[in-house]
C-alpha cells in the first residue's frame, strides 16, 4: 500500500501570528509540493484562522494542538472541534504535554477523539510511556490502555482514517528527552499496528498511519522513516527551525523516491 508520508510540525506554544506567517512563507519558498508527502502544521489556536488564509493548501494542511470535546456551551476559555470544522484537517489529541500539564485522562482523550471524528477532523492520537513506566517494563501495557481507550467509540471505517503518533515521553525535548535509538522503536511501532490488527483486522491495520515523535531532527529523520512500521514523523522543536524542517521534508521525499 502506498501511503503518503505524514510530517507534522507541532509548534507548541510558540510563534505569534506574524512570526507564524513569516515561517510559513519561508517554508513555502523552499518546499515543493510532493504527492507522496503530506505536511501538516499545528500552530497555536490563535494562529489557525489567519494562517489558513495565508498558506498554500496544496502544500500544507493544518492541525489544532488540542480542542474541547463538547461542541458548544458554557465552557469558558475552550474551543471546540465543531468550531475548527473546515478550518483544520487534523487535530492532535492526547499529547503528553496535555496529559501531564493539564491532567488529561484516558477518557478525556477518548471523548476528544470522538468529537474530532464527529466533526470531520482526523485525530492524531498521541500515545507514549514515561521513563518510569519504561524502566518497569510497562511500555506495551501503557500503550495498549491509551490506544484502546482512545478509539473505544470508533467504528472500523473511522479507525482506518485516524493517525497514531507514538511519542515516548522520555524522548520528547520538552521533558529533557534522551534520544531514542531508531532501531529500538520498530518493535513498538509494530506492536501498535498489531493492536489495531487484533481489533479491526489486517487491512485496517495496514491502512492506518503510525508516526514516531520524540526529538527527531534532520539528522536522524531518515533512520526513523526507514522503519517498516513508521509512516511519518511528529516533529516538535526541530519544526521551529526553518532549515532543519525543510531538510526533514527533503529527506522524507528522497526516501520515498529511492523506493520507487
Ligand atoms: C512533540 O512535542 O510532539 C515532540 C515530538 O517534540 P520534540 O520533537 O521537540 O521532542
Amino acid at each position: 500500500m502506498n501511503k503518503k508520508t505524514l510530517i507534522v510540525a507541532n509548534w507548541k506554544m510558540n510563534l505569534n501570528v506574524a512570526e507564524s506567517s513569516l515561517l510559513v512563507h519561508r517554508l513555502d519558498k523552499k518546499i515543493v509540493s510532493h504527492q507522496d508527502i503530506e505536511i501538516v502544521i499545528a500552530p497555536s489556536m490563535l494562529v489557525l484562522q489567519p494562517l489558513s488564509k495565508d498558506i498554500n493548501h496544496q502544500k500544507f494542511s493544518l492541525a489544532s494542538q488540542n480542542a474541547y470535546f463538547k461542541d458548544e456551551g458554557a465552557f469558558t476559555g475552550e474551543v471546540s472541534f465543531s468550531m475548527l470544522r473546515g478550518l483544520v484537517e487534523y487535530g492532535i489529541i492526547g499529547h503528553s504535554a496535555r496529559r501531564i500539564y493539564f491532567h488529561e485522562t484516558l477518557e478525556d482523550v477518548r471523548d476528544k477523539v470522538k468529537a474530532a471524528v464527529r466533526n470531520n477532523i482526523i485525530p492524531i492520537i498521541c500515545i507514549g510511556e514515561s521513563k518510569p513506566e519504561r524502566l518497569a517494563g510497562e511500555t506495551m501495557q501503557v500503550l495498549h490502555d491509551q490506544l484502546t481507550t482512545a478509539i473505544y467509540h470508533l467504528t472500523s471505517e473511522e479507525v482506518a482514517k485516524i493517525v497514531i503518533a507514538y511519542e515516548p515521553i522520555w524522548a520528547i525535548s520538552t521533558f529533557d528527552g534522551e534520544p531514542s535509538k531508531p532501531s529500538d522503536m520498530q518493535r513498538v511501532l509494530k506492536f501498535i499496528r498489531s493492536q489495531i490488527k487484533d481489533l479491526f483486522g489486517h487491512n485496517i491495520a495496514e491502512e492506518i498511519r503510525i508516526l514516531y515523535g520524540g526529538s527527531v531532527d534532520n539528522h536522524d529523520v531518515l533512520a526513523y522513516l526507514s522503519l517498516k512500521d513508521c509512516d511519518g514523523i511528529l516533529v516538535g522543536a526541530a519544526s521551529l527551525n526553518y532549515e532543519h524542517f525543510v531538510d526533514i521534508v527533503q529527506k522524507a521525499y528522497s526516501l520515498k523516491h529511492s523506493k520507487k
